[in-house]
């Protein structure tokens, strides 16, 4: 009789379907794994509201995943079957110009053939096919002491260093966080280890609430004030913050990041805007103000292990940022708490 894997299928804007689907066999050099704990991630909630240009529907959702490899594809260890797992969401090709140095978030393959190297779904399922690039760069063995909800922060935490690492924080700098999301929240804790006093930005009382949880030492409303002026005055006497952070992910708040940052700082670009916007910036800001402006986009191998040593050490625990856990049948209803920020993410549990 041939298996079924139940799993979530996105259709269109807002149209998510539990489905049994047949499972395929792992492919040479992929993993199968039985997934545990899948978390919803804000680009779930993006995907899931406007579809995802690489994607042509039906197409699954959920990349934060961990579990127990179910099977192996030919040319692996099938002593792997049985171990508790974690994989990233991609990998690079590691042998293309950008990967070579360092730069496999920018991988040419990623160009080429996006499909090849991420898996953007298909967490949100009883068993997923781990693609082989990805077992092969950014495949985890779970230590015995860590949980399925710790391990599946892997991508979330490597993405958010990545931002960190651009921003190349020093200690006692003065770092503002624009966003006070999933990323926002962890930037906040990842500054904090940096050893930065941290001021974060955020309209929603809950979330700036979480951030001072998070460590963050100042929490601004920017409803409630003239947040360049305010921002300015509280960081290096007036002169505003070493370095700002962007993890909304519109074009106003890109802006606003250039405006707040002293001269000679650096902002971090971090939240993707929408397709074909644009930003304005005062040359006089980049020429005679000599800020650096950098966008953020993924992670890399890197990266990756340094999240995972974040998360086996316990300097970043899951219960911080999950706020709720939903069976398989209900990821709808996950991903809309998500999105509704009824909390920070959420955990999904197949079996
Ligand atoms: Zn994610
Ligand atoms: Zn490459």
């Amino acid at each position: 009789m041939e298996r079924t894997n139940t799993i979530a299928m996105c259709y269109g804007p807002l149209d998510l379907r539990i489905e049994e689907l047949p499972i395929k066999p792992p492919a040479p050099g992929e993993i199968q794994v039985g997934v545990k704990v899948a978390l919803t991630c804000g680009t779930d909630v993006k995907i899931y509201r406007r579809g995802y240009p690489f994607l042509t529907p039906p197409f699954p959702l959920g990349h934060e995943f961990a579990g127990i490899i179910s099977d192996v594809g030919r040319g692996m260890d099938r002593d792997l079957i049985g171990k508790r797992v974690v994989t990233s969401n991609g990998a690079g090709c590691m042998t293309c110009f950008y990967c070579v140095r360092g730069l496999d978030n920018l991988c040419e393959g990623l160009e080429e053939n996006f499909d090849d190297f991420t898996q953007m779904g298909g967490g949100f399922a009883q068993y997923i096919n781990v693609k082989a690039p990805i077992v092969r760069q950014n495949m985890r063995i779970l230590p015995d002491n860590m949980s399925f909800e710790q391990a599946a922060m892997l991508e979330p935490v490597s993405v958010a260093l990545h931002g960190i690492n651009m921003a190349d924080i020093k200690t006692g700098d003065t770092v503002a966080i624009i966003g006070a999301g999933p990323m926002g929240l962890l930037k906040t804790q990842l500054a904090k280890l940096k050893g930065a006093k941290v001021i974060v930005i955020e309209k929603n009382e809950d979330r700036l609430k979480e951030a001072g949880k998070k460590g963050a030492d100042i929490l601004l409303n920017p409803d409630d004030l003239d947040i360049i002026s305010e921002v300015h005055r509280l960081a290096n006497d007036g002169r505003g913050p070493d370095q700002v952070i962007e993890a909304v992910g519109h074009p106003t708040t890109w802006e606003l990041a250039i405006d707040l940052v002293r001269k000679g700082g650096t902002v971090v670009e971090y939240g993707g805007c929408p397709s074909d916007t644009n930003i304005v910036v005062d040359t006089k800001r980049l020429h005679y103000d000599e800020i650096i402006v950098k966008g953020s986009y993924s992670t890399t191998a890197h990266e990756t292990e340094a999240a995972f040593n974040l998360l086996t050490t316990g300097a970043i625990l899951a219960e911080d940022y999950i706020s709720g856990s939903y069976p398989l049948e209900q990821t709808k209803d996950a991903i809309e708490a998500h999105m509704n920020q009824e909390g920070i993410k959420f955990a999904i549990k197949p079996i």
